[in-house]
């Protein structure tokens, strides 16, 4: 531990707070560090082992394509993305994909469609995108200028132009900016998760789909965190009962490899063409294989199971000592603890629980399966962290 210590310090880029643990190997929802001390992970990678660790059926998928070929760029024609594509698909009654490897990049898509789509339909002056205050896209230059907070734009200037941000749940201040700009698509997470795990309100969504409905602009739902089961539905946008013009997504998806999918919907499916958009990883066979065996396993079943687990912690935490309050949507979840945050993740660490945090949160995503009794394990020691002087 000491020497990995110093040796990432020594030659990793700044820009993490690691927590003291080294992450050795593990099953499920137990992993455990280099000197064998067991955690329940409540975790998952940030939403990304959506089946936990080692999952054998992803592994059975991701060995079988490594053994058949690992990768074959996009200049041919490849199976497992072309099925993944149609399971998107048909799942979302979306049309199309385009596959990248990163959620950021999955935005980044939705964004060159947003624009082309403007310029279509109302002239190259129509690019402007409306995304929410307290919102999260991602790190790259455009993703950073559409996340709606100024704590990610103190550097790197000069950002990409035409992004601008709304309240959160104010209609009146997406139609506002809307007057005030030519806009051609609103962003938006169902759930919003770096951000401190706020779901929107329901009226606010329906809303925001009429509004864009009516000024032909589109809807774009940032599922990178909130899709592939989390929000107890297969995506997010699902608990709303409306239905975006451009799905993206990523973490969960792949189930611990690499990959994410832009997904259009009638309105938008025929804006890019050839040479517009492309990536050499984009669509990995082998990151395909095991998202294919992720997305299939996301069933009514699996779902149930994520509202049921989503229902007893609410229940268990929304009224402990210590707990001020609860919010967030099936297995993604944010708590406000009376300590403060970093005290209750590093304590439940040291009590074989790992934890995330938001903002002033404590965050919790732990994998869709986890077994009930290490849930009830690990909600226990939270509650007895929080409770505690
Ligand atoms: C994590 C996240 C991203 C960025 O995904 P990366 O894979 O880290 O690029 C974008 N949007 C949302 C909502 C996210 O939670």
């Amino acid at each position: 531990m000491t020497d990995i210590t110093s040796k990432d310090k020594q030659y990793i880029a700044n820009t993490y707070s690691r927590l003291p643990v080294e992450i050795a190997c593990g099953k499920g929802s137990l992993v455990y560090d280099t000197e064998g001390r067991r955690y329940i992970d409540l975790g998952s990678g940030i939403a990304v082992n959506t089946f936990g660790v080692c999952d054998e059926e992803w592994i059975k998928a991701v060995n079988a394509q490594i053994n058949a070929v690992q990768h074959t760029s996009n200049i041919f024609y490849s199976a497992p993305c072309v099925e993944l594509a149609e399971v998107l698909c048909t799942r979302t009654g979306m049309k199309k994909v385009f596959f990248a490897n990163s959620g950021a990049e999955a935005n980044e898509c939705a964004i060159k469609i947003a624009r082309k789509y403007g310029e279509e339909k109302q002239g190259k002056d129509c690019y402007t995108i409306i995304t929410l205050k307290n919102s999260f896209h991602g790190r790259t230059l455009a993703t950073l200028a559409a996340t709606g907070q100024d704590a990610f734009h103190e550097h790197f200037f000069p950002f990409p132009s035409g992004f601008v941000y709304a309240d959160a749940n104010d209609i009146e201040s997406v139609n506002k900016l809307c007057s005030e700009n030519k806009v051609c698509a609103v962003m938006f997470e169902p759930v919003q998760g770096e951000g401190g795990v706020t779901p929107l309100d329901g009226e606010f969504v329906k809303h925001l789909y009429e509004f864009c409905k009516k000024k032909d602009i589109l809807l774009i739902a940032d599922e990178v965190q909130t899709g592939n089961g989390r929000c107890g539905e297969l995506y997010g946008y699902m608990n709303y009962g409306i239905t975006p013009d451009v799905v993206t997504t990523a973490k969960g998806l792949g189930g611990g490899l690499p990959i994410g999918a832009c997904i259009m919907g009638e309105k938008c499916k025929g804006i890019l063409s050839y040479g517009d958009h492309g990536s050499t990883f984009g669509g990995n066979p082998a990151a395909a294989a095991g998202a294919l065996s992720i997305i299939n396993r996301i069933d009514d079943k699996l779902l149930n199971g994520v509202k049921e687990r989503s229902e007893y912690i609410f229940r268990e935490l929304s009224s402990a000592v210590g707990i001020i309050s609860i919010s967030g949507m099936g297995l993604m979840i944010g708590i406000t603890t009376k300590k403060p945050v970093k005290e209750v993740q590093s304590e439940c660490i040291k009590r074989g629980v790992l934890c995330l945090t938001a903002k002033d949160k404590l965050r919790l995503l732990p994998a869709l399966n986890i077994p009930f009794e290490l849930l009830k394990e690990a909600v226990s020691v939270i509650k007895s962290v929080c409770a505690e002087k």
